[in-house]
């Protein structure tokens, strides 16, 4: 069976991070998030952590070899998954092509959540997350129990830097300029698929799922 590579497409707060762990979960596929991986690196004080901190927190995009060797690593585990989910990768046409050269065997569909800037602009500002383990809330959309400490272990929730509205703007910028030409890199080679992201989260995780399973089930 041929492992199938998705690769989310979509502006900073589109919804990549949520639906990709859903759809892993639904699929048993593995999810990726070169964010995550780079944002635990940071916390943990190594030395891509260093080389790669204040890029971050200017929105910038960290330099292609370093989150190219983190994907190739990857798709090289995970061999009890059916396939992968990539949440953050490619950000630019450079990486898309180097995806293409690794996973020849296996085939990628590229799916873009649609979704208005303004949409994303409020989504990004309210969203907070717990340091201590991870879970993700929003101060108007999901918010925890007690306002600002986490349901699960009462740790202080925290904006990530780069949510802050100046950043924020900057990672917009980068996406119009680097990664929305990926959005055409893919929709040439024909397995491109879009889905509207202005929708709730159950809506867009139906969309995405109904592409995904047309993949999954030509797999079995
Ligand atoms: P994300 O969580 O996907 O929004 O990523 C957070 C930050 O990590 C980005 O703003 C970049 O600085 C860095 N990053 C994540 N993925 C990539 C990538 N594929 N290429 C370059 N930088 C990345």
């Amino acid at each position: 069976m041929s492992r199938k590579v998705y690769v989310l497409l979509g502006v900073p707060g589109a919804g990549k991070g949520t639906q990709a762990k859903r759809l892993a979960g639904e699929f048993n596929l593995a999810h990726v998030s070169t964010g995550e991986i780079l944002r635990s690196e940071v916390r943990e004080g190594t030395e891509l952590g260093k080389k790669v901190k204040e890029i971050m927190e200017a929105g910038e995009l960290v330099p292609d070899d370093l989150v190219i060797e983190i994907i190739r690593c990857c798709l090289q585990n995970f061999p009890d998954k059916d396939g992968f989910v990539l949440d953050g990768f490619p950000r630019n046409v450079r990486q898309a092509r180097y995806l293409e050269t690794v996973s020849d065997a296996m085939g990628v569909i590229a799916i873009n959540i649609d979704v208005e800037e303004e949409e994303v602009i409020r989504r990004l500002s309210g969203r907070r997350f717990c340091p201590s383990c991870g879970k993700i809330y929003h101060i108007h959309f999901s918010p925890s129990r007690e306002a600002g400490r986490c349901d699960d272990c009462g740790a202080r929730l925290v904006q990530r830097k780069d949510d802050r509205e100046e950043v924020v703007s900057e990672r917009l910028r980068v996406y119009r300029e680097k990664t929305f030409p990926v959005l055409h890199f893919y929709s040439s080679k024909g397995n491109y698929f879009e889905v509207d992201g202005n929708r709730s989260v159950d809506e867009v995780f139906e969309g995405l799922s109904e592409i995904v399973a047309r993949f999954e089930d030509d797999c079995l």
